[in-house]
């Protein structure tokens, strides 16, 4: 029994040497497991960072919460973050992605440029260095157009939480077509409390149009000042040249409240444009008839064509005369005419866009402003084989948000025939002639009355009598020394210049 008890034991003792083997092989083995996965993960990893700039996903749990994210200053896209160790630098990145290939892309890109000059301030492979922790959040706005505005704030600190710099850039996307359309950086001198707007990269920061949501960047469309209160009797605190950019926080019809040295500030409402660039040049393209820049010339205009009853009649006076004129025609009757507008075309006259359904155009939203001009564009494409290079608006009514709107130079008048008033051929008459000096005048008329056909009926030989060229507004221009016109710009003359 006793025999047996210890052959027992000794059993025992071999299944608990087994054991404890065991145990310590995978101990053993766990071990090795951890030394490389140590190195693995951190010591090649961080070498490949060093080459690579390449952002690492955190673990899921951080991840998913930045993705639950509700914060109302972002308002596109879904938030993402990446962090990375390398060195003594510590980085943490939130970022939107909004699920534009184009736009996530460029994001990513701007994301590594930050993370990039992080690592070349600070990096120290000194096991002793300081460590540095640069964390880069984000605020993303989105406006009416389908624009995006992403703003990074980029901060970075030392290891007792100083704030070394903390900086904020700016980029804009089209949210249409993946488009960057500027990037700045907003430099904060907090001694001094001046907030400066730059560029990013030396790129120009341009046409664009801007957010609603938070301060909102414009640019003054002319020199202008900033005054202390909202009354141009009260004291300037600034001055704005053309093009600067300034931030608004709001504004009503009649002032604009910007932000300006950290103080608030009031700019007269029509100064601060969405564009940098409101105004383009536009090259006139002239036929040589002849014209003599010497003698005076004078462009009669005819708004709201074509019409097939009186459109006609003028053109046959034109014709008749061998003399010229410029008609703003609507888009949507140029669709149901193309043949009246090709004609006014095919003798020499100008055709110009007088939009597509004769809307007022100051009380639309940018996107029915865009839909007016460019349907017209359109039917002018169809009708004409090409686009017409200026623009009258409707009633000419054209504030600073149809010019932001638009591509084309916005001619108006400086006599109106008051045709569409009178619709009498006498009155017509008498009231263009009021004025006795026609030159680089434009005269308003309308191709839609039968009265103002009677009236050009005699109009143009006693014009021709007076010893005036009759032109068309380009060819105006032109010969009063304008090689080309600006979008955006109102011409109601135009004099020697
Ligand atoms: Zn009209």
């Amino acid at each position: 029994m006793k025999e047996n008890e210890d052959i027992a034991y000794s059993r025992a003792l071999v299944l608990k040497h087994n054991t404890l083997y065991k145990i310590i092989i995978a101990i053993l083995l766990i071990l090795i497991f951890a030394v490389a996965t140590f190195y693995f993960v951190f010591v090649n990893v961080n070498k490949e960072n060093k080459e690579n700039i390449d952002l690492v996903y955190p673990s899921g749990d951080l991840a998913s919460y930045y993705k639950q994210d509700t914060n109302p200053t972002r308002e596109v896209g879904i938030a993402q973050m990446k962090i990375d160790y390398i060195n003594n630098c510590n980085f943490s990145i939130c970022y939107p992605e909004v699920g534009i290939e184009e736009i996530d892309e460029s994001i990513l890109s701007h994301a590594k440029d930050l993370k990039r000059s992080f690592i070349e301030s600070y990096n120290s492979e000194d096991e002793n260095a300081d460590i540095f922790y640069e964390h880069v959040d984000y605020r993303s706005y989105i406006d009416p157009s389908n624009t995006m505005r992403l703003v990074f704030v980029d901060c970075i600190t030392n290891s007792d939480g100083i704030i070394l710099t903390q900086k904020e850039y700016t980029h804009v996307y089209d949210l249409t077509n993946g488009d960057e359309l500027t990037s700045y950086h907003k430099i904060e001198d907090t001694a001094s409390k001046v907030s400066i707007l730059e560029p990013l990269d030396g790129e120009d920061v341009s046409s664009f149009v801007f957010l609603y949501s938070g301060d909102v960047l414009k640019f003054a469309t002319t020199a202008v000042n900033i005054r202390k209160e909202q009354s141009t009797n009260s004291e300037i605190i600034g001055t704005l040249n053309e093009k600067d950019p300034i931030e608004v926080r709001s504004g009503d019809d009649n002032w604009e409240t910007v932000l300006y040295n950290g103080e608030v500030g009031y700019v007269k409402a029509g100064y601060l444009s969405r564009k940098k660039n409101l105004h383009k040049e536009i090259e006139l393209e002239i036929l040589d008839r002849g014209i003599d820049p010497n003698k005076p010339m004078v462009a009669i205009t005819f708004d709201d064509g074509p019409n097939p009853n009186s459109t006609p009649r003028i053109l046959d006076t034109l014709e008749q005369y061998n003399v010229v004129a410029t008609f703003f025609d609507l888009g949507q009757l140029v669709n149901t005419y193309p043949d009246i507008v090709r004609r006014e075309e095919s003798i020499g006259c100008e055709v110009g866009s007088h939009t597509y359904s004769h809307k007022n155009l100051n009380i639309l939203n940018d996107d029915e402003i865009k839909d007016e001009i460019t349907n017209a564009q359109e039917a002018f494409k169809k009708a004409l084989g090409h686009e017409v290079l200026l623009m009258r608006a409707p009633y000419g009514n054209a504030n600073l948000k149809v010019k932001e709107n638009t591509n084309y130079p916005i001619i108006k008048w400086n006599i109106d025939s008051l045709d569409w008033k009178t619709r009498n051929k006498t009155k017509i008459l008498n009231q263009i002639n009021k004025t006795t000096n026609f030159d680089g005048n434009i005269i308003l008329l309308h191709s839609i009355y039968g009265a103002t056909a009677d009236a050009v009926e005699e109009l143009i030989p006693q014009l021709l009598n007076k010893g005036y060229q009759l032109v068309t507004v380009s060819e105006l221009a032109y010969y009063k020394g304008y090689t080309s016109l600006l979008t955006a710009e109102e011409y109601k003359q135009f004099r020697s210049k």
